[in-house]
């Protein structure tokens, strides 16, 4: 089969800063210069099962509870980075932290911490219960409210502003910007709003995720089929696969070449050619595994 491979596959600035953080580590570990001390990740530095097994192999523990932490573990943060307080008990512990957030989410959690206005109520757009989410609010010294899309946002009874609206770093900025101009409109007469000012705008969108899903649009307009390399447990990687469907593509969506059934083999060796693509916390090794797959199927 031939394989077109999207333009925008494959790590992001942030995971690939993160994994260059943990393998630094991993590199004096394995001499043993932490004289018997752990090195951990504080949840997954990656959404990846295949990686994260191989860091277990080599040492590295994965853990998500600050309880658990012990004096002189060595902590990565990874890049979506952990609430203000979760981190301050890690110090607590007597933890060394190595603070792999990326700093895209970084400049996102110091914005919120900058906002100046007391009064004011930040409207975040994000997944509620995603890590970088509740990052994002330890940071807010202001009141809070998380919305996940327009009718969310539409749902809140929201007094007359001031109002921050900012978003976790992997949102749709079109759909941000509905979300803005939604608040624009519902405020424009407002006389508190003219005193306040109703909305102030803080831009924390990443352009990594619309990249990718683009690239998958774009490979779309020539291939009918597709395959979307990473881990299931990964959100962007989960997406591309649905951008794929949503652009009228035959997508799947594999971990590895162990993945694929015989139908699905048989199904793509239809098209005759088929695209390739990956989500964020992939690695350029699975991608070219996967294209050397892919062009014996
Ligand atoms: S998607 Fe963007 S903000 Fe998020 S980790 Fe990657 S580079 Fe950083």
């Amino acid at each position: 089969m031939q394989v077109a491979l999207a333009r925008s596959a494959g790590f992001c600035l942030g995971v690939s800063l993160a994994l260059k953080h943990l393998d630094k580590e991993l590199a004096a570990f394995a001499k043993s210069s932490f004289g018997g001390d752990r090195l951990l990740t504080f949840g997954p530095i990656i959404h990846n099962p295949l990686v994260m097994r191989s860091y277990e192999e080599q040492g590295v523990i994965c853990e998500d509870d600050p309880a658990r932490i012990r004096q002189g573990d060595r902590v990565v943060i990874r890049a979506h980075g952990i609430p203000c307080e979760v981190e301050q008990k890690l110090r607590e512990a007597g933890a060394v932290i190595i603070d792999a957030t990326c700093p895209k989410v970084k400049k996102a959690q110091l914005a919120i911490a900058g906002i100046k206005n007391r009064y004011a109520t930040l409207l975040l757009f994000g997944e509620r219960e995603h890590p970088e989410v509740r990052g994002l609010l330890s940071y807010s010294r202001n009141a809070s409210l998380v919305f996940g899309s327009l009718a969310e946002l539409e749902a809140l009874a929201l007094e007359p502003g001031p109002y921050v609206l900012a978003a976790q770093t992997t949102q749709d900025r079109e759909a941000f910007y509905a979300a803005q101009k939604y608040l624009e409109e519902r405020f424009a007469a407002s006389e508190r709003s003219r005193v306040h000012g109703p909305l102030r705008i803080l831009d924390t969108i990443c352009n990594a995720t619309r990249d990718r899903q683009q690239g998958v649009i774009d490979l779309c307009g020539t291939v009918r089929a597709l395959v979307v390399v990473g881990g299931f447990n990964s959100g962007n990687t989960r997406r591309l696969a649905e951008v794929a469907r949503a652009a009228g593509a035959y997508a799947l969506h594999v971990e590895q070449a162990a993945d694929f059934s015989e139908d699905q083999k048989a199904q793509l060796r239809q098209y005759g050619t088929v695209g390739l693509t990956a989500g964020a916390s992939t690695p350029q090794a699975h991608i070219e595994a996967m294209q050397i797959f892919l062009q014996d199927v």
